[in-house]
């Protein structure tokens, strides 16, 4: 299956996609994952993307189209994929389209999880993340950050939920309660619904 995760930042895009990406058995592609990764092994991308990750803007179009083009080349990625982060924006899902085109493919289903902004500043300014040990706070978690990645949501990313619902191809889910709740309403859109007595998380 080949299959769009949307949303906005604090939905529970990453644990979600995790989760459903063991699931179906293909990979979970994030790209705010590889930009990082890059940013720690001080790469040339890291350096390039930490500039705009850091201010909370959204990375050039033409650095994470082609980053995606790789890794969507890679062998794990030819039966399947779950894309966590991507596309951001109507260029982004346009490149992506034409390179599935290429390949004889198209997208299976675009999941959007929906849960209102004012949640989403709660939990994007009370996240932390385990590094090496120890508790810390995403740069990009600070609260003038969340402010803007938010807006910057609402103006690049946001269209892409009408682009897709006019491709057929969108499910909107409501993703406020726990993560095993919303796993279920995103395999059910998936036509793979839950078992009773199934666990959800893998
Ligand atoms: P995320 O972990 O998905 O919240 O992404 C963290 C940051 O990485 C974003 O705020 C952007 O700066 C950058 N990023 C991730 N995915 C994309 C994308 N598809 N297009 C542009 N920038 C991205």
């Amino acid at each position: 299956m080949r299959i769009v995760l949307l949303g906005p930042p604090g939905a529970g895009k990453g644990t979600q996609a995790q989760i459903i990406a063991g699931q179906l058995g293909v990979p979970a592609i994030s790209t705010g994952d590889i930009f990082r990764a890059n940013v720690s092994g001080q790469t040339e991308l890291g350096r390039k993307a930490k500039v705009y990750m850091d201010a909370g803007d959204l990375v050039p179009d033409e650095i994470t189209v082609a980053m995606v083009k790789d890794r969507l080349a890679e062998p794990d990625a030819k039966a399947g994929f779950l894309l966590d982060g991507f596309p951001r924006t109507i260029a982004q899902a346009e490149q992506l389209r034409g390179s599935l085109e290429e390949l004889g493919h198209g997208l299976d289903r675009v999941v959007e999880l929906v849960v209102e902004e004012e949640e989403l500043v709660r939990r994007l300014s009370g996240r932390r993340m385990l590094v090496d040990g120890e508790w810390v706070q995403r740069d990009d978690d600070r609260p003038e950050t969340v402010r803007h990645r938010l807006q910057v949501y609402r103006e690049q990313t946001a269209p892409l939920s009408g682009f897709y619902d006019g491709e057929g191809l969108l499910s909107r889910i409501d993703a406020i309660g726990t993560i095993e709740e919303v796993t279920a309403r995103v395999m059910t859109a998936l036509g793979r619904p839950v078992q009773p007595g199934q666990p959800s998380d893998g």
